[in-house]
């Protein structure tokens, strides 16, 4: 959704923000902008769906932040030992760590 603000007409004729929407958009005091009160009615399923498919994205992230910290946690030593675990989440640092030898024979 974009807001179109007109500058210069401040306040005044402010456009509906939704697109081919010809109505005047209501100025609210503490939302600011909102779609005209037929939009408004037209976009409540909408809405539910909106808020339903953020939850989602939500659930998504935080699945995303624990896998990610799970691989740092990943030590590249394992009580002295090339840990593979490691290497196969990082296999470019196999070269530099010169482990290679080490992880053929686990
Ligand atoms: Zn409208």
């Amino acid at each position: 959704m974009t807001i179109k603000y007109n500058t210069r007409s401040g306040e005044y004729g402010m456009k509906c923000p939704r697109d081919k929407c010809k109505n005047e958009a209501i100025n609210h005091r503490r939302f600011g902008i909102l779609p005209c009160r037929s939009c408004q009615e037209s976009n409540k399923i909408v809405a539910k769906r909106r808020y339903e498919f953020g939850n989602l994205r939500k659930i998504d992230r935080v699945q995303t932040q624990r896998d990610h910290h799970g691989a740092d946690m990943l030590q590249p030593y394992d009580r002295g030992k090339a840990n593979p675990d490691f290497f196969k989440q990082y296999p470019e640092t196999v070269e530099s760590y010169g482990v290679k030898k080490e992880l053929e024979k686990t």
